[in-house]
């Protein structure tokens, strides 16, 4: 730019100074009306005129930069919502098909079908029997109120859940108590660990199920009634 400045002061100059040589420019081409604007002040405003269009360019330049940039951020913006939004909607529709692949009724726990309900050794054994390791998980069989959990005669520790149906579900001789009384439970959601506690023969969990009226009832046609049949269990 300076450069050229300096080109039109010359010019300017010399036109200012030599008039043959001004004459010889509009011979040229110049017109009468244009050979004043080769003063000296005038050919001094050209440079200024380029420098406010170099400025406004830059300034349309820069603007046309930051609304780039804010589209971008929104573009950037509405794809991180997007991207947000479906996640959401995935975690949703994960939670839904978790709700409805858990089971109404769960078997209490894994093991062996080591003794029925009925007359046993001069008495009546009031549940079934499921043998297995100490530390197995036992599950809530149906939704349910944990009513209590913790010392009980002859079963060492157990578990008590009022179940939706209106029984009572009973977990007998248990290791390690994960509930407590209140608590709410979904069928399949483990209460308790197997144990050997109370008047028990060896590890096993002793699952028993009460009337509302308090009756005792044989767990095993309870649980065959609601889908969950017992393997080498005497139904009746
Ligand atoms: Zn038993």
């Amino acid at each position: 730019m300076p450069l050229t400045v300096g080109a039109f002061l010359g010019a300017g100059t010399v036109a200012a100074h030599a008039t043959p040589k001004a004459a010889s420019i509009e011979a040229a081409g110049w017109s009468p009306t244009a050979a004043p604007s080769v003063t000296a002040p005038q050919v001094l405003a050209v440079p200024r005129t380029d420098l406010s269009v170099y400025v406004e360019q830059l300034g349309q330049a820069a603007q046309r930069e930051a609304e780039r940039i804010a589209q971008a951020a929104e573009a950037e913006r509405i794809a991180r919502e997007e991207a947000e939004r479906l996640a959401r909607e995935e975690a949703e529709r994960l939670a839904r098909e978790e709700a409805a692949r858990r089971p109404a009724v769960a078997f209490p726990a894994a093991g062996t079908f080591t003794s029925g309900f009925g007359p046993r050794w001069g008495t009546n054994h009031n549940g079934i029997d499921i043998a297995n390791a100490i530390g197995t998980p036992i599950l809530a069989v149906t939704n349910g109120t944990v009513i209590e959990s913790g010392p009980a005669s002859g079963f060492g520790l157990w578990v008590r859940v009022q179940q939706d149906d209106g029984t009572i579900g009973v977990y007998g001789h248990v290791d390690q108590l994960l509930v407590s009384a209140g608590q709410p439970v979904r069928a399949g959601d483990q209460i308790a660990t197997m144990g050997n506690r109370g008047q028990s023969t060896g590890p096993h969990l002793h699952f028993e199920v009460w009337q509302a009226n308090g009756a005792k009832i044989d767990p095993a046609p309870w649980l065959a009634a609601r889908g969950i049949p017992i393997p080498g269990a005497h139904l009746g």
